[in-house]
């Protein structure tokens, strides 16, 4: 005899689950998983265990899973479940449901959960026998990272898990990498004459190259042609930012003036101004290499369609003799030059806003901003190493993050991502760390970012994950208020909607969750607490870093030029 609940541990287990992040309130289910040598972490909200399962796919190449009770928690798990959807990450959401002769009748949380996350899912089903679970399980574990990775659900009626099952039920085999595909050689010829008639070409590196793991085909590409490339928030690192050829530093003149552009894994969507004008040079040629045809020519028509798993299509245009790849010669392209002296110069000015020349003692006790602070942290921790992976989340903080600290090496850098979800930090950082045991998680995250999910401090204490979690607190959303004028604010009764009570104390929620917390307002205090903190090996520390709240600009709100004009 066996149970539904064992049924389903078992088949996990062998198509090669590892780990399920999740929140279970009767633990059938997630005990069999136990049970069968499968790590589960329970979360305290279904939302940062679905963001810490999608952030798994997207680390590990294979679906992360998350284990949620019915009705609201799979409500609260679509949260990863459209994060994962939005940004194309493997992700399989198990859920119980009510028993099968209850269905209608307005059972214990019962909801149509197959029909909830249909549309944001690759595949939804329901098992209606015990026999049926292991098929049902195996397509939506395929499903989610065969073909364009994405999220699917699996939802498991109580009476499937409790129930008894007295025949033989065959438990599937764990299953090969999906099958590779190769683009057209038609198609690589025409992306290899484009490139050879470029006098300005540049390469766009995306999270899908980061996830294809494109990072040795890509960098042979970029050395052999002497490209520049631009990496994407999260294709950063793949080729590392130290490169000479990396023009991140110099994004929009690249973007603006380059005449092919070869888009490696990325999407013509928002983050790339939808590959038009003004941001993108609208007469650029563009090759576009994805594993999904469906996404060639989206909001903008692209000249060669290189349909593939980018590995291999970069493998194709690297190994290709009639034509071959071009090569820029770096002493006399002028596209070469240019870049390179715009990157310095971009470079020099990050430089000084995280150094600024002042004295030692002003350095000393000043406050602090996001640049000054990131120089601390830069100093302080081996950031541009493959010992730390960092996480990135909150406006401000991760646009300004991003351009202080490059990435080393390929998926050492994970942030909002294309659904520019906040909140995801803890549930990322948690994931990080398990599938990176030995490396060391920088969460650098915004005060409001950091609220959505501080109570997951507990999970990761309990687990004993010694996450560095750095609030870049400006009390607010975007930027907040000093003390004085949130006290005045509320005073004359126009406290704007992004402020948050000033100073508040996140380091001290991780000391009342079995984690340990420093306060710093300095920099002396930001290099002391980052020394320490560096030396914790088990338990997850903050520290809660207090920045000028006015922001990098000057404020816009009209209350705030209203005051001013006061003043
Ligand atoms: P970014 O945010 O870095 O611009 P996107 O998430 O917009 O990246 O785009 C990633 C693209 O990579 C998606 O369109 C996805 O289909 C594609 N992709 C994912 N895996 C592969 C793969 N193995 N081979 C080719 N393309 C892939
Ligand atoms: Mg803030």
């Amino acid at each position: 005899m066996t149970t539904g609940a064992e049924v389903t541990a078992r088949t996990l287990k062998s198509l090669g689950v590892e780990v399920i992040f999740g929140i279970v309130g009767i633990p059938v289910l997630a005990e069999a998983c136990i049970a069968a040598g499968i790590q589960f972490i329970g979360f305290r909200n279904e939302q940062s265990a679905s963001y810490a399962a999608c952030c798994y796919g997207y680390l590990s190449g294979k679906p992360g899973v998350c284990l949620t009770v019915g009705g609201p928690g799979v409500v609260h798990g679509l949260a990863g479940v459209a994060n994962a959807q939005v940004n194309h990450w493997p992700m399989l959401h198990i859920a119980g449901s009510c028993d099968t002769d209850q269905v209608g009748m307005g059972a214990f949380q019962e909801l149509d959960q197959v029909e909830v996350t249909r549309p944001y899912t690759k595949y939804s089903g329901r098992p209606i026998a015990i026999k049926q679970i292991p098929f049902f399980l195996e397509t939506a574990y395929k499903t989610a990272f065969y073909g364009r990775p994405g999220p699917t659900y699996i939802d498991i009626p109580g009476d499937l898990i409790q129930g008894q099952f007295s025949g033989n039920v065959p438990i599937p085999k764990a299953l090969p990498p999906p099958p590779a595909v190769l683009a057209d050689p038609n198609a690589i010829h025409a992306a290899l004459q484009l490139l050879q008639n470029a006098e300005k070409p540049l390469v766009i590196v995306g999270k899908g190259a980061s996830y294809a793991c494109a990072d040795e085909e890509i960098l042979e590409f970029v050395q052999a042609s002497n490209i520049p490339f631009l990496p994407t928030p999260m294709g950063k690192g793949l080729i590392p930012d130290a490169h000479e050829l990396c023009v991140a530093a110099a994004r929009s003149k690249a973007l603006k003036e380059a005449d092919v552009i070869l888009l490696i894994g990325a999407r013509l969507n928002w983050i790339l101004h939808f590959g038009g004008a003004p941001r993108v040079n609208a007469k650029a040629k563009i090759i576009q290499i994805d594993i999904a045809a469906e996404e060639i020519h989206r909001n903008a028509r692209v000249d060669v369609a290189l349909v593939g798993h980018i590995p291999n299509v970069l493998h194709q245009l690297n190994t290709s003799t009639q034509p071959s790849l071009p090569k820029l010669n770096a002493s006399t392209s002028s596209w070469l030059k240019e870049l390179t002296q715009k990157v310095k110069e971009n470079q020099e000015k990050t430089e000084k806003q995280c150094y600024p020349q002042e004295s030692a003692q002003d350095a000393a006790s000043k406050a602090l901003n996001y640049h000054t602070a990131f120089g601390v942290i830069k100093r302080a921790l081996p950031m541009n190493t493959d010992q730390v992976v960092i996480v990135s989340e909150g406006a401000n903080t991760m646009d300004i993050a991003r351009s202080v600290f490059d990435v080393a090496a390929g998926r050492l850098r994970v942030d909002a991502g294309t659904f520019a979800t906040m909140g995801v930090g803890m549930g990322f950082a948690i994931a990080a760390q398990i599938y990176y045991p030995s490396k060391r998680i920088v969460s650098i995250t915004g005060d409001s970012a950091f609220g959505f999910s501080a109570m997951e401090l507990e999970t990761a204490a309990r687990a004993g994950l010694p996450l560095l979690i750095i609030v870049i607190n400006n009390n607010g959303i975007y930027h907040g208020l000093t003390d004085s004028d949130f006290s005045k604010a509320v005073k004359d009764n126009n406290l704007p909607s992004t402020a948050l009570l000033p100073d508040t104390r996140y380091d001290m929620i991780a000391e009342a969750c079995g984690g340990r917390g420093w306060f710093a307002r300095n920099k002396p205090e930001l290099e002391k607490a980052l020394k320490e903190a560096w030396a914790e090996k088990t338990k997850p520390c903050v520290i809660n870093v207090a920045i000028v709240p006015g922001g990098r600009k000057k404020l816009e709100f009209a209350w705030q030029n209203k005051s001013e004009a006061k003043l």
